[in-house]
């Protein structure tokens, strides 16, 4: 039997293709819900989301949802998101989405646009371990690193692009500088595949639930303490409103956060759980503020806004929910989500809630240009949010396989990728490992 440990996506996934190919399983979730950090508020009428606010979809992912019954209940963003908004200069500023957009756009400099069309005969190598700011800075220039890369990997990392290593977040841009000497050319000879940004009707939760209602072997309150080798099987203590028990398995997948991992792989893997320890994950809060439209100076229309590091805002970025996806509010209201973290705002670890609650709100009455209150703020946070793949990471990856020839596998966002969807994608591949 397989035992899973974690009920977030990545482990529901795996269990629910092991459930298809009749392979014994059995996972453990600590909560009393599942879902890990995909987590909806649904109350009054406003879907908001506390983690993740939409998935990138691909054909795979699509299938899959399909699959559990999901297609009528998919929501597709608006063609509105195309539109990014950058805050540059003290306001906000559409991002070029192309090349005839970047020539016409005043976003860049003369300088920087020309910068950027010479990527095609830039020379120089990618270093190894480089980080994602010196690989964009050196190919593209400054302009495009603290304007572009900066706030989008703050964006999707939580993280600080000066830490984040190319390789490990994005190896599509030194495969490209490898195989045909410009990240640019890479991308035209070799297109990404085309994606879709989702959600469902009821938000992501809708997904968590889906798959809840179909597995048959989940253990909720269901904490794992530790792990005991028994021959070539382990036993795993877990705690549970019923007490302690012992249940054997032959394989166990570690779909939780490294800190945790670190904890019950220690007694017998002391230099791996060192290395999963030194893992970080920032704190980030998340402030949901409700408007009603006609209080703001201007009309959000797009994915949302960027705030990059040199222009010194507490709030990292802002996504315009509403204006994404339709169904958040009614349509009189405007559903803010912004986003604040320690990479950006160390401060933030040492004040209150209702501290950072105030700032952020007086700093969105002033960019959105408000009239009045909010209809409604709330606040929560993320202690520990998202893997951060910098250095650390690269030693983590170098060692996990060690653990798998002693049947301990990890499946979770780290090491292997943040999104919702690589959660899906390598679930679904590790589901051939019997
Ligand atoms: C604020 C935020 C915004 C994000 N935005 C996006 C986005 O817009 N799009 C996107 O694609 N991705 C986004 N992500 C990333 C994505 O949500 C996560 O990477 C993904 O949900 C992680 O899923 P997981 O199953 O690997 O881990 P988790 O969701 O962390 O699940 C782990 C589970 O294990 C349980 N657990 C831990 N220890 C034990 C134990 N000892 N015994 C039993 N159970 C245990 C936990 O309770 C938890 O339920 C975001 C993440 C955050 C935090």
């Amino acid at each position: 039997m397989i035992a899973i440990i974690g009920g977030g996506i990545s482990g529901l996934t795996l269990a629910y293709n092991l459930q298809k190919k009749n392979i014994p399983y059995v996972l453990m979730e600590e909560a009393s819900v599942l879902g890990g950090c995909i987590q909806t508020d649904y109350k009054n009428n406003v879907i908001a989301e506390k983690g993740p606010n939409s998935i990138l979809a691909d054909e795979f992912i699509f299938d899959f949802l399909s699959d559990l019954g999901l297609d009528n209940e998919i929501i597709l963003a608006n063609k509105t998101i195309k539109k990014r908004f950058i805050y540059k200069g003290g306001k906000y500023r559409a991002l070029p989405s192309g090349p005839i957009s970047l020539l016409s756009s005043s976003f860049f400099s003369w300088s920087q646009r020309i910068k950027i069309f010479k990527e095609f005969k830039n020379k120089t190598l990618s270093k190894h371990n480089s980080t994602l700011y010196d690989l964009i800075q050196s190919r593209f220039g400054n302009e495009v690193s603290d304007y572009v890369l900066d706030p989008f990997v703050t964006g999707i990392y939580a993280g600080d692009s000066k830490e984040l290593i190319a390789d490990l977040c994005f190896p599509v841009l030194t495969q490209n500088i490898k195989q045909y000497g410009s990240i640019l050319k890479g991308f035209i000879k070799n297109p990404p595949k085309r994606k879709k940004t989702i959600t469902f009707k009821k938000g992501l939760s809708q997904l968590i639930d889906t798959l809840q209602q179909r597995l048959q072997h989940i253990r909720y309150e269901t904490k794992v303490v530790a792990l005991n080798k028994e021959g070539e099987s382990w036993s795993l203590l877990v705690s549970s409103k019923e007490g302690e028990e012992h249940i054997l398995c032959t394989k166990v997948v570690l779909a939780i956060p490294a800190y945790r991992a670190a904890s019950l792989v220690r007694p017998y893997f002391p230099t791996i759980a060192s290395l999963f320890d030194k893992v970080e994950y920032p704190l980030v809060y998340y402030v949901h503020i409700l408007f009603y439209k006609k209080q703001l100076g201007f009309q959000p229309n797009g994915f949302g806004a960027l705030h990059p590091t040199n222009e010194k805002l507490l709030i990292a970025g802002v996504i315009w929910n509403s204006s994404v996806f339709d169904g958040r509010t009614s349509d009189d209201v405007v559903l803010l989500t912004c986003m604040i973290n320690e990479k950006r705002a160390p401060f933030i670890k040492t004040m209150s809630q209702e501290k950072i609650q105030i700032m952020v709100v007086a700093e969105i009455k002033e960019l959105y240009s408000v009239a009045g209150h909010p209809i409604s703020v709330t606040i929560g946070s993320w202690k520990k949010s998202i893997p951060q793949y910098n250095i650390d990471m690269v030693d983590v990856k170098d060692n996990i396989s060690y653990l798998e020839k002693e049947n301990i596998y990890i499946l979770s966002n780290w090491p292997n990728g943040i999104s919702i969807a690589d959660c899906i994608y390598h679930a679904s591949e590790f589901s051939n490992i019997e």
